[in-house]
């Protein structure tokens, strides 16, 4: 199987998972990329996957099922482009002969779901939308941060080798805001050149993995005592995993 981010807009990408011949997409919100990589690679479009509303999302769906038939499958509970396939934690689709579990992550949309299949060529594989990116979690526009910590624990709990695509490519900002957080992580900072090195040859920092997110993520360690300190710094009135979270979550939206 090969995998592939297809850049839109200005910093999404459209995930393309494909073995040669067929192909399935997540979250496609411009059909135009889309296509392009299909005709390029001489590929059918069979699946689009979906993990909530929101236009950079969804705004390619109708054009992509329109010409490929492909089937579209996406939250139940959110209103996206008609006729698909609605899902809901705890099930599960087949597309591309791979079996993926549907996660509930309620939190940046009300109804946002994330793909998690346990094997694809020796590794885990997951598509969460804009509910966790490299250093960074989505903004809550729907949730509460209860919520969205919630939601990121289910993701954090999944193998540490899982490869997760996340649809934005907010790294070197998350990373800056990271090292605000926790100036002291030495992993952190080795991360952060990294990235810094590949975005300066144009190329995507992810996929990323759940253990390389576990060191680095301030979302995902928001019960480490530095960050639990940092936050106290941010909000005295921290002082449970929950506002630990929201004052994060609140001190990055303001951090500049
Ligand atoms: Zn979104
Ligand atoms: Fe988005």
């Amino acid at each position: 199987m090969y995998l592939l981010p297809i850049p839109a807009f200005d910093d999404n990408y459209l995930w393309l998972l494909h073995d040669g011949r067929r192909a399935l997409v997540v979250d496609p919100g411009d059909a135009g990329p889309v296509q392009h990589a299909l005709e390029k690679h001489a590929l059918q479009l069979e699946s689009i996957l979906v993990t909530h509303h929101h236009a950079d999302h969804t705004g390619g769906v109708a054009a992509l099922r329109e010409t490929w038939g492909a089937t579209v499958y996406g939250p139940a509970t959110e209103s996206i482009p008609q006729p698909y396939t609605p899902l809901r934690g705890g099930d599960s689709v087949t597309a591309l002969g791979l079996d993926f579990q549907v996660i509930d992550v309620p939190g940046h949309t009300a109804g946002h779901i994330a793909f998690y299949t346990p094997e694809l060529d020796n590794r885990p594989l997951l598509f969460c939308g804009d509910t966790l990116f490299s250093g960074g979690c989505g903004r809550l526009f729907e949730g509460t941060p209860a919520q969205m910590l919630t939601s990121l624990d289910k993701l954090a709990a999944l193998p540490g080798n899982t490869v997760v695509c996340c649809t934005h490519e907010y790294t070197l900002s998350n990373l800056r805001f990271a090292m605000a957080v926790e100036p002291a992580n030495a992993k952190l900072a080795a991360y952060q050149a990294q990235c810094v090195a590949l975005r300066a040859q144009d190329k995507p920092t992810l996929p990323t993995s759940i253990a390389q997110e576990l060191q680095v993520n301030p979302f995902l360690r928001t019960r480490q005592p530095t960050i639990m300190a940092a936050a106290r710094r941010f909000d005295a009135s921290a002082h449970d995993d929950n506002t630990v979270f929201a004052a994060i979550r609140q001190w990055k939206n303001q951090f500049k």
